[in-house]
């Protein structure tokens, strides 16, 4: 319906999901779905709350949807998520990343080797319900085989976001949403479209967002990011260039050239855009740095979010296991050697110290580095305070009405790269 409510489209007796999707975002409105009369595809009954879809985009009901049994696509198993989460409050702040997460699905089709989503309490405290939903034996080693989708997650979002009274606003994380901590919510057409009336809903709200996706599939959304542009950011993460390296460790995400490509055109669409260059690897010297730096400031980011590769947990073994896997003999050495803890503090922070260092001679680049917690512990002296001071800055990137300084703390880490090892306990 126009604003005049003259019918503009008919949908159909009972259109899909996907029709109903595609016809909010050409109209640019919310369709009521919990109001609008729809009928289950499955049982027949209308949909008066929560729902889900098939696989093909027909529409279920709650019952029906939490009933269905998990659908196999090319060796992913997929089904609806039972969850009743919206969005959570996250300690992302300490990254100036974000307040709060939203997360349109459970798992991640991308399945990277080093992703710590899988050890969160979000997908480890869920082993029962995923072994039932996707059969899934063992969250961390299956991550990347299982996903299951939010279907009904904007309107339920729409909800909360119309009661809510409480908005947590850190000096880190200054009140934005971010989609997705857990998994990416661009991967494919079902997500893509949760992923847009959520990002509706949260910047009608007035919300800030912050979008990190590693697909190509997030340009369908410029309309929207250009129509809300003081609040949304668009970021994807690339470690390197090199399409080889990244895919040993992101089996089935797109290829980092691609994500270059994508940050591209959003920049020359006018939308804001952040990089995460992370995790980058032992492997990377100083000229590898220097050409992504470079290719980087090409993007004209308003920040590059960077961090090393931390060997803690099992997704390290994992991304041991595909380095050797793929033949990659050097870089599993290399990897091999950051076991050592005393090999890996001092790695970091010679990687960490060099990305500042280039990054300031190239000029017109805000590097904003994630030093670990453990990493600042594991230092003494002027080099302890540097890495706090970096650890506690704000990224340079406006939200808001506060203006935002460039952080004097984001910047090398000391005068001679030959000192750091003095300044790290043994
Ligand atoms: S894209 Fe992000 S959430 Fe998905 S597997 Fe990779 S690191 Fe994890
Ligand atoms: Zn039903």
């Amino acid at each position: 319906m126009d604003e005049k409510e003259n019918t503009v489209e008919s949908l159909g007796s009972n259109p899909s999901l996907i029709t109903l999707r595609n016809a909010e975002q050409e109209y640019g409105e919310r369709i009521d779905l919990w109001q609008a009369g729809l009928l289950c595809s499955d049982c027949g009954n209308e949909i008066n709350g929560r729902f889900g879809s098939t696989p093909s985009g027909d529409l279920l009901c709650w019952e029906c949807a939490i009933d269905a049994q998990s659908d196999e696509e090319n060796q992913l198993t997929v089904n609806t998520d039972p969850t009743k989460a919206t969005i959570s409050e996250s300690h992302l702040h300490e990254k100036s990343l974000c307040d709060y997460v939203v997360n349109v699905a459970t798992g991640c089709r991308h399945g990277c080797k080093f992703c710590y989503v899988p050890s969160t309490p979000g997908v480890s405290a869920r082993g029962d319900m995923l072994d039932e939903r996707a059969e899934v034996e063992d969250v961390q080693r299956d991550w990347g085989s299982y996903l299951l989708y939010r279907d009904d997650l904007p309107e339920r979002l729409h909800t909360e976001l119309e009661t809510k009274d409480y908005w947590k606003h850190t000096e880190g994380g200054r009140g934005v949403v971010m989609l997705s901590s857990g998994t990416d919510c661009y991967q494919d057409r079902r997500a893509a479209q949760i992923t847009r009336g959520c990002i509706a809903e949260l910047a009608q709200h007035g919300r800030p967002v912050r979008i990190l996706t590693r697909s190509p599939a997030v340009v369908r959304d410029i309309d929207l990011f250009k129509e809300y542009k003081d609040l949304i950011t668009v970021g994807s993460s690339i470690p390197s260039l090199d399409d080889d390296l990244v895919r040993t460790m992101e089996p089935n995400a797109p290829p980092p050239s691609a994500r270059w490509e994508t940050l591209d055109r959003l920049r020359k669409e006018g939308v804001r855009r952040f990089v995460s260059m992370s995790p980058t690897y032992p492997t990377m010297g100083e000229d590898e740095f220097w050409n992504v730096l470079t290719f980087l400031k090409a993007l004209d980011p308003e920040v590059i979010f960077h961090e090393p590769i931390n060997p803690r947990g099992e997704n390290f073994q994992m991304c041991l296991r595909a380095a050797k896997e793929a033949g990659r003999d050097a870089l599993a050495d290399e990897l091999e050697k950051l076991t050592n803890h005393q090999n890996w503090i001092e790695y970091a922070i010679e990687q960490i110290d060099l990305v500042q260092r280039l990054a300031d001679e190239i000029g017109g680049l805000q590097i904003h580095s994630w030093p670990d917690r453990e990493l600042i512990q594991s230092t003494t002296g002027e080099l302890r305070f540097k890495l706090n001071d970096m650890k506690d800055s704000v990224s340079p990137e406006q939200f808001g009405e506060e203006p935002v300084e460039e952080s004097e703390s984001q910047c090398s880490l000391v005068e001679d790269p030959k000192n750091i090892r003095s300044q790290i306990r043994s």
